[in-house]
């Protein structure tokens, strides 16, 4: 048989134009916003692939839910549809709407942090981190080994190191640790999938410990794909099935609804243990909303109810895996350097082996962020020392361990032909590459400054 062309799986029934910019007027308008793309106007912007967050399109029976969404106060059909679909898929107890993900962090860990307390996790992400550390309590990364490594393909590198988290359980002890946390896919490890052999193994290690299992679950879908083709057992059971045997294994999940969910807002919290869904919802009353709406609207709740069946559709999985990785193939092949293999949302190129001469000082990543953005008006992201680059106490940068430039690609928003786009104006900047700049900070916040930093050019 013949392998065909993957196609969208959908049609387009409405349409946002873009505006188109020239070379000319992107060199100005990238130099007005501080050579800072998080300061452009989305408006100046042609492909934007600055996040996968709260960027999906929503499909026609999503608007349709828009306006048929109940916005009774309390106990609204919406709510029970949306409460039934994350019923069905996680098969928790009582589930929690948010209005984002890290709204459901923020209660659930002001309840079980607090000082001296350890949460072990594949990889934080940085709001899970933060609303952690917040409490006084400490988050630590478990991810395997080959995670840490760009240029090693693996099947599963946003697996947990079950050797790890078992020897740091008993270092810190298991009353100190109230729950334990895996990422699917692992967001901030390159959106690397976590196999369900792992997830068991884990689930195994937390039993014998008495430590409750919680799974972040913003790319749940994504992730039960990866299973589906990757690991033995599982090609032939549904992606729901993956689903939810990946949850049976879990006493509580936090998810984003701004990712796999569909939407451009929401999100829940969803648990097993009675007493502790008690105390979230009094938190949640003080600080979201009555516990049938959550700080979101009746209609928000219905978007998310058939965002949830849609993304469990496998021509869209089968769909939405390959575009992203057919980015990164086609770029890969011609030489330029990426995390292998493809994640699940998004490409990450190597700044420090595309610009090897840029020391990263100059801010290699933040180079070809410009560049992409100058040559062809597409928007990316640094990840690398502008994000995460701190000061000796001599105010000499300490850099992460990498330098990489995220193309993170929106659900259903692009088209082909759009990625083929990007994929010809990469490597415009990769031939080019002798003639990029390093740059330096003239601005920057005390925190979180990779939003607000302006830079000016070397020579
Ligand atoms: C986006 C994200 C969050 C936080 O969700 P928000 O809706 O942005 O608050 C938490 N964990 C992971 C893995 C994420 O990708």
């Amino acid at each position: 048989m013949t392998t065909r062309t993957i196609i969208e799986p959908f049609k387009i029934k409405s349409v946002e134009p873009i505006r188109f910019t020239n070379k000319e007027e992107r060199t100005e308008l990238i130099k007005k916003a501080g050579y800072n793309p998080f300061l452009l106007h989305a408006d100046d912007v042609l492909i934007d692939l600055l996040t996968d967050s709260g960027t999906s399109a929503m499909s026609s029976k999503q608007w349709a839910g828009i306006m048929d969404g109940d916005e009774s106060y309390a106990g609204s059909k919406s709510f029970y549809r949306f409460e039934e679909t994350v019923r069905k898929i996680t098969g928790m107890k009582f589930i929690i709407p948010t209005h984002q993900g890290r709204a459901a962090e923020k209660i659930l860990f002001s309840i079980v942090g607090g000082k001296g307390k350890y949460f072990p996790n594949n990889t934080h992400f940085d709001t899970t981190r933060a609303n952690i550390e917040f409490t006084g309590a400490e988050a630590d990364d478990f991810v395997v080994e080959v995670g840490k490594h760009s240029e090693i393909r693996a099947d599963f590198k946003g697996n947990m190191d079950v050797i790890l988290l078992e020897k740091f359980i008993k270092e810190k002890g298991k009353e100190n640790i109230p729950l334990c946390m895996i990422t699917v896919t692992n967001n901030s490890g390159g959106g690397q999938p976590v196999s369900m052999q792992n997830v068991r193994e884990v689930k195994e290690i937390c039993v014998q410990y008495g430590i409750p299992l919680f799974i972040d679950a913003c790319r749940f879908a994504e992730n039960a794909y990866f299973i589906k083709l990757r690991e033995k057992g599982y090609s032939n059971k549904s992606v729901l099935e993956i689903a939810q045997e990946m949850f049976s294994y879990a006493d509580g999940v936090t998810m984003s609804a701004k990712k796999d969910a569909l939407v451009n807002i929401g999100g829940f919290l969803a648990l097993n243990d009675e007493n502790l869904a008690m105390l979230c919802r009094n938190l949640l009353i003080v600080t979201e909303g009555f516990p049938t709406y959550g700080g979101l609207a009746g209609r928000d709740l219905e978007a998310v109810a058939q965002g949830l069946e849609e993304v469990l559709d496998e021509h869209y999985l089968q769909y939405r895996i390959r575009s992203v990785e057919y980015l990164g193939e086609r770029i890969l092949s011609a030489g330029v350097p990426i995390i292998e293999p493809p994640g699940g949302h998004a490409i990450y190129i190597d700044a420090k082996r595309f610009l090897p001469n840029i020391p990263p000082e100059q801010f290699p990543g933040q180079s070809i962020v410009i560049e992409l953005y100058t040559e062809g008006g597409i928007r990316a992201v640094e990840i690398g020392s502008v994000m995460f680059g701190k000061y000796d106490n001599k105010g000499k940068l300490i850099p992460p361990p990498m330098e990489l430039v995220r193309l993170a690609i929106p659900r259903r928003v692009y088209t082909q032909s759009h990625i083929d786009y990007v994929i010809e104006v990469i490597l415009e900047v990769f031939k080019n590459r002798d003639k990029l700049k390093g740059y330096k900070i003239t601005y920057e916040a005390p925190m979180l400054r990779h939003f607000t930093a302006r830079f000016e050019k070397l020579n």
